[in-house]
């Protein structure tokens, strides 16, 4: 099977890495050229637009920032949907809304070719082990074609129904995430701020009932409270924190918290920290 691969940021690079390294042609577009040459060394071949790419390859994976950018390589005389046709697959991992996935499925199936949305759930190191959970709706026919490929990027790979799902499912995975790590930032300035050792409140989480990765990986860098490495950026963290508050007003259900967060990160975008990791709220929070 030849694979296309769109957008070669973070999850995306590491992501088609693995799938060149596990012997599939590669075929590859990404908005800065200034990624190529990486891949070239894998043996990856490069296309002048996202239609090349959609023409080059039986499936096409998709792997972009925001809905804006989905449009931009979805649309146009030089967009994936013109280098579609029937018996080509058109699999979108990028977190996105559910309206954005549909209006994938409808042109798609337009030029008769299959679609399916697969956000995922794990940041740069999972993308690297392949080790994300993915999160599939769609076309059943091109989830079952594509999941061998799915599964040199994945470790848990689920099926979901029909487009619009996975977008769903994952916008209430990440408004959970963030909620979390917000509040480990605002314990730790508790800490902090109170005369406590913050590596002790960490060790303290890590014995009792909120254990997890994710406190493990950021409480160090939250608790010394700079250099925070980009994994996730924090642009898009606020960007999975608008379209899930959309969602809840779309289907009438009152975000309170989530409500709170998004503000906040909407300041930590007015102080430039959009690049950083989405921990660096900690800076927006802490005083001390
Ligand atoms: P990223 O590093 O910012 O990469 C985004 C990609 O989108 C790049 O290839 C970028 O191209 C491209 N892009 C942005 N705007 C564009 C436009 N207008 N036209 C064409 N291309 C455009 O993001 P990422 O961290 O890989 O995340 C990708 C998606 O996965 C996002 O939806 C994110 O929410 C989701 N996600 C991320 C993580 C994570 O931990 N990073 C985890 C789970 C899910 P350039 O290289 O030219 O900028």
């Amino acid at each position: 099977m030849k694979i296309g691969f769109v957008g070669l940021g973070i999850m995306g690079s590491a992501m088609a890495s693995n799938l060149l390294k596990a012997g599939y042609k590669v075929t590859i577009w990404n908005r800065s050229p200034d990624k190529y040459s990486a891949f070239l060394d894998l043996g990856a071949t490069v296309a002048n637009t996202p239609r090349v790419v959609a023409e080059s390859s039986d499936v096409l994976i998709a792997m972009m920032a925001t809905p804006d950018a989905v449009q931009s390589v979805r649309d146009g005389d030089e967009g994936i949907i013109a280098g579609m046709s029937s018996g080509k697959g058109y699999v979108d991992m990028s977190t996105v809304d559910a309206d954005t996935s549909l209006e994938s499925y409808r042109l798609a199936h337009e030029k008769g070719a299959l679609f399916l949305e697969a956000p995922v759930a794990g940041s740069r190191k999972p993308a690297e082990d392949a080790t994300l959970t993915i999160m599939a709706a769609g076309d059943q026919e091109l989830y079952e074609t594509s999941l061998p490929v799915l599964e040199k990027m994945g470790r848990k790979i689920l099926y979901l129904g029909e487009t619009g799902k996975a977008a769903r499912m994952k916008l209430a995975n990440n408004l959970v995430m963030c909620g979390m790590l917000t509040s480990l930032s605002e314990g730790i300035a508790l800490a902090a701020g109170s005369g406590l050792d913050t590596a002790q409140l960490l060790e303290v989480l890590d014995s009792g009932a909120v254990t997890n990765p994710m406190f493990r990986l950021k409480g160090p860098q939250i608790a010394a409270n700079r250099d925070f490495p980009t994994a996730f950026p924090l642009k898009h963290m606020q960007k999975d924190l608008r379209l899930a508050l959309k969602l809840a007003e779309e289907v009438g259900q009152p975000l309170f918290v989530t409500a709170t967060i998004n503000e906040l990160y909407k300041k930590a975008l007015t102080e430039n920290l959009g690049d950083a990791d989405f921990a660096a709220i900690s800076l927006v929070i802490r005083n001390k």
